[in-house]
């Protein structure tokens, strides 16, 4: 029971932490943002490349703290609630949405293969959102400037199907048992992208599991991944 509290105790003390962090990343964000368009007075070019490095410093801790936060809410409540009818396209290309930028720096080429007719299923649409995201962003972090990342969905009879294919650097063989465990990042990966929390596709399968779906991956080290989410249509 002592345990059980101290326990609690610990994760809503983490919760706190972290909100406030985001609070303050934020703030810093949108002090950084004003001087960079000047409304602090005129700056010149130097100044504005380092306000631009800094913003994206800033970017990547405020995604470290987003998974720190999405791990508390997992651990807080463990389960998935406000089901409703999701539209998944519509989903999908609020996701596209907002990686719109990442995909055009990088000169990505990106497709969205959709489906001949909507399809709405029952989600938490919150959850699915960030468990989504976490694969989607990883499709377009992973995959080199040029590389191309494809969007796909799918129905059977029974299930709705998303592929996320990207030719990015793949997944070294001897790695690939620990691609969904908390924390863990394969040695490419970290030699690519210096900054990332290892939670993502951690926080993305215990919420697409808590949906009754299924998450997967083929890869090749070097040449590319495809993650499959599979989502019962009833
Ligand atoms: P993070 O991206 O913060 O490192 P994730 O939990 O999202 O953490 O992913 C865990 C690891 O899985 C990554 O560090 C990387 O090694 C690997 N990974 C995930 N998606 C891809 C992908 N599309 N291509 C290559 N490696 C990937």
């Amino acid at each position: 029971m002592f345990k059980k509290t101290l326990k609690k105790t610990t994760v809503d003390f983490a919760s706190l932490i972290t909100h406030q962090f985001k609070n303050l990343l934020t703030e810093v964000k949108l002090s950084l943002q004003m001087m960079s368009d000047g409304d602090f007075g005129k700056i010149g070019k130097e100044q504005k490349d380092i306000i631009e490095k800094v913003l994206e410093r800033n970017k990547k801790l405020t995604s470290l703290v987003d998974d720190l936060l999405d791990i508390s809410r997992i651990e807080e409540k463990g389960h998935i609630c406000n089901l409703q009818l999701v539209d998944v396209e519509d989903l999908i290309e609020f996701l596209i949405h907002i990686e719109q930028d990442e995909i055009k720096n990088k000169k990505i080429e990106f497709k969205f293969e959709k489906l001949t007719s909507h399809q709405k299923i029952k989600l938490d649409k919150e959850k699915m959102y960030v468990a989504l995201q976490n694969v989607f962003n990883n499709a377009v972090k992973y995959t080199p400037i040029c590389g191309s990342v494809t969007v796909s969905l799918s129905q059977t009879e029974n299930n709705l199907e998303i592929k996320f294919q990207d030719s990015g650097i793949g997944i070294p063989e001897d790695q690939k048992e620990n691609i969904f465990t908390k924390f863990f990042r394969a040695s490419n990966a970290v030699k690519m992208e210096k900054i990332g929390s290892g939670l993502g596709l951690f926080i993305a399968k215990n919420i697409i599991e808590a949906h009754h779906g299924k998450i997967s991956f083929i890869s090749e080290d070097g040449k590319g991944t495809t993650f499959t989410v599979v989502l019962p249509i009833d």
